[in-house]
Order: structure tokens, then C-alpha cells, then sequence
């Protein structure tokens, strides 16, 4: 048990801060649990503090090898969590495609669960974060990491982002799709090292004058000693092998574990020497704004008519419950959708208060939005209500109105593209994680630093 010495952080108006994390999963090559440690120790003396996501297994396998010297120096920087098993199949998209919100997420919660306790035992404390194995994504995740006291998400994707800055999304804090506030150095060639410095510099003077931001680089500590990854030799679409049968990856020669190391290391104080402030998951959270925030509801009635959207700090679902009259509160986007039955141009007052009551009912009891809402036998879409709800102008009877979702285009529409990974079956594409992850961008909007 290790008790880490917490401090405030608190933002001022252009703070960029950078977070540095590394996915810790090589539980096959011991020469990687070597890697871990002397990132971890070296940069101890730098007085920088990484996040080391770790993969259940690897944690298991620390402790069997008796590796309480590198449990010991992760365990003085960040934890996070990098799932149960990693690239052992099934992955965690290839078992939440088939399911929806609810029963993906307890699915979520029972694979993964183990890996969480694993951790609390073996370094002491709950994973700051999680990320997922390569792109092996799924929405259901956000509702299981709440429940195992995990408030971060921590990792780069394609599926869903905002801006390319860390956003709220299914009541977890995303840093995630970044893109070029992502800078990773090369480890192989020191000229292509250096380009990471100029990026470096670009990211900060951008999000410098634009009042402040969030850089990251990740990196996995097997790559500073292995030429292939140790899931593509023993994973690689989808197959399974067995323990007795692992294959070691290729190792670095000594000299181009050396290089490796002094690119990293050479960057890493060049980005310290930048002034930027550095940050861990565990952070994050007291770095940014309270989520709930007020919301004006004459301004967002009006936009809500035109465009159901992410309205400045607030999401849809914020809008939409505000108009409801819920204070300021989060809830979960619905598990489904469905189309509108109404047919008529408008619903006599006292069967649309029903409907609306009825929405208000089901919000609080589920804490998450309905898919449709109700007015004797026939009903509205969300959307539809939602536009409907705003466009109410108090009169005998309120016109019905077409909502245009226009907060989906923040996620990914190539259902292949956003799964891409050398682990994932041939050919593997998840559209009905993408329409999930739509029904939950209701919850999306930007994270803003204090
Ligand atoms: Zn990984």
C-alpha cells in the first residue's frame, strides 16, 4: 500500500496542461516490466508524475514474478486502468456490439471488474482513469466505470471528441480524440524526434492564445525494448492463444533500447522546460469546472427549436431537462430509437401536459432520457418532444415540431474506420456501438478548466 501526497491544482486563465501516460499491458516480455520501471524512476528524478494505465493481467503477472520493485515505482506515480485483459479475445467491443446500453454496460462491469480489484490490492489504490485496448471502444463502458468509482476516461480514439480538447460524455471526464494536441517523439530517428518538438510548440501556442488547454503523449514502456508488439504476435485478428503457447516479441538490440530511452527522456525536458503544467488522471477532475452548469433557458429554448445541439457548457440533455424543469443534474442519453407515431400538426394542451409529465416521471425514476414520450397511443421521438417541448408557446393546443439532432456529427460515422486494430477480427466493424454512442452524445459538451 502506497498513500500518494495529493495537492490542489487550480488553472488560471492560459494554463495548458500536459498530460504524459503510458499503456502498461505487456504481460508476455519481463524485459517490459524492466521498461516500466526506469520510465517510472527516471522520471521521478525529472520531478515529473506520469499516469501508467495498467491491464489486469500485467498487474497479476508483476506480482507473480515477484516484481514489487517496479509495483513500488508505478505505484509513486498515477494509476489508471487499461482493461482486464487487453487483447486476449474477446475484446471489449467484439463482446458489447451485440448489446445495448444496460446489459453492455453490467457485461462491461463483470469482464473488467476483476482487473479494478486486482489493482487496489496490488498498488493500493482505485485506477484514476481507464482506456480502452487499441480501438476496442464501447459507450456502455461510461456507465460501468461510474459504478467502479473510475470518473476518467484517458486515451486516444476516433469515435467521439469535441474540438480536440477533453469533453463530458455519459457522466465520465474524456480526454480523448485529441488529434494534434497529441505529440508523440519518434523513438527511432532523431530527426523525426525533433518534429515532435515543433508540434510541441504549435499545440501550446495555440492553446495558449485560445486561453488554455490540454496536450497529450502516450507511450507503451514494451516499445523502448521490443521491435513488434507482444499482442500482434500472439492476438493478432482475433485469435486465441494459449499461455503455455505465447510467443515472446522481437527484442531491441541494447543500443536501440539506449537511443529509445535518450529520444524520450530529451523530449520530455524539453516539454518541462516549456513551462507547461503537468498533470495525471487523477487531476483531471479538480482541474475543470463543475459539469452541471445553469442553463438560460429563454436563449436555449429558441436555439432548440432550430437545432437540438450542445449549447456553450451545456449538453442537449442539460437543455431538454432544464426545459423540464430538473435544477441542473446529469442523467444518461436513451438506450434506443425510436421513430414518432404522431401524425397530427398538433396535441391539445392537457394530452401534451400528460405526455410532458409522464417524461418527468420516467427521468427521475431511470435518471436517463426516454427514447419516446407518450400522448394517449401514439407518440414522439425524443427529438421530436424535445423540439416540440421548446417550441411551446403556451397556447390551446401545442404545434408539433421535427427536432434536427445536430450533436451526432461529433461521432464517428465509419463504423470499420473507428475500429481499426491489428486485435480485432478481419473485417470487424461495430455500427451499433456508433448508434449508441449518438443516443448518448444528449450528455456531450465541452470540459472547460477553472
Ligand atoms: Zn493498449
Amino acid at each position: 500500500m502506497v498513500i500518494l501526497a495529493t495537492f490542489w491544482m487550480s488553472a488560471s486563465a492560459s494554463d495548458v496542461f500536459y498530460l504524459l501516460w503510458f499503456d502498461t499491458e505487456d504481460f508476455i516480455e519481463p524485459a517490459a516490466d524492466d521498461a516500466a520501471m526506469r520510465l517510472a524512476l527516471e522520471l521521478e528524478k525529472l520531478g515529473v508524475r506520469a499516469t501508467f494505465k495498467i491491464v489486469g493481467e500485467k498487474a497479476r503477472m508483476l506480482e507473480q514474478r515477484g516484481r514489487t520493485d517496479v509495483i513500488r515505482a508505478l505505484a509513486r506515480h498515477d494509476i489508471g486502468y487499461h482493461a482486464e485483459n487487453h487483447s486476449i479475445p474477446p475484446t471489449p467491443a467484439v463482446y458489447l456490439k451485440p448489446l445495448g446500453l444496460l446489459e453492455g454496460a453490467e457485461e462491461f462491469e463483470r469482464r473488467e471488474g476483476q482487473g479494478v480489484a486486482d489493482i487496489r490490492r496490488i498498488f493500493g489504490v482505485t485506477p484514476s482513469c481507464y482506456g480502452q485496448p487499441g480501438s476496442s471502444w464501447g459507450p456502455q463502458s461510461n456507465l460501468a466505470l461510474r459504478r467502479m468509482g473510475i470518473p476518467v476516461y484517458m486515451d486516444e480514439g476516433s469515435h467521439i471528441g469535441l474540438h480536440d480538447q477533453p469533453f463530458w460524455y455519459g457522466g465520465i471526464l474524456y480526454c480523448f480524440r485529441l488529434n494534434r494536441n497529441v505529440v508523440r517523439a519518434e523513438l527511432d530517428d532523431e530527426r523525426q524526434a525533433l518534429q515532435a518538438r515543433t508540434q510541441f510548440d504549435e499545440a501550446l501556442r495555440r492553446l495558449r492564445q485560445a486561453g488554455g488547454g490540454v496536450i497529450q503523449t502516450y507511450y507503451h514502456p514494451t516499445e523502448f525494448v521490443t521491435t513488434e508488439f507482444w499482442d500482434a504476435v500472439n492476438f493478432s485478428r482475433g485469435r486465441f492463444t494459449a499461455p503455455s503457447d505465447y510467443r515472446r516479441p522481437k527484442l531491441r538490440t541494447k543500443e536501440s533500447m539506449e537511443k529509445a530511452y535518450r529520444l524520450f527522456f530529451d523530449f520530455i525536458r524539453y516539454v518541462k522546460a516549456s513551462g507547461v503544467r503537468f498533470a495525471t488522471g487523477r487531476d483531471l477532475p479538480q482541474l475543470m469546472e463543475d459539469p452541471n452548469q445553469p442553463v438560460d433557458v429563454p436563449a436555449a429554448r429558441k436555439r432548440f427549436v432550430e437545432a437540438i445541439d450542445i449549447q456553450g457548457r451545456n449538453s442537449a440533455a442539460d437543455v431538454l431537462l432544464a426545459l423540464l424543469g430538473f435544477p441542473p443534474t446529469y442523467v444518461d442519453g436513451p438506450t434506443i430509437r425510436v421513430e414518432s407515431t404522431v401524425r397530427s400538426t398538433s396535441i391539445p394542451r392537457e394530452l401534451f401536459l400528460r405526455g410532458k409529465q409522464d417524461a418527468i416521471s420516467y427521468i427521475e425514476r431511470h435518471r436517463r432520457l426516454p427514447s419516446h414520450v407518450w400522448f394517449g397511443s401514439e407518440r414522439l421521438s425524443l427529438a421530436d418532444f424535445a423540439a416540440t417541448l421548446a417550441g411551446d408557446d403556451g397556447g390551446p393546443a401545442v404545434s408539433v415540431r421535427r427536432g434536427k439532432l445536430a450533436f451526432e456529427r461529433h461521432v464517428n460515422s465509419d463504423p470499420e474506420g473507428a475500429f481499426q486494430w491489428i486485435i480485432h477480427p478481419e473485417g470487424f466493424a461495430a455500427p451499433e456501438l456508433l448508434e449508441l454512442a449518438r443516443l448518448q452524445a444528449w450528455t456531450l459538451k465541452p470540459a472547460k478548466l477553472k
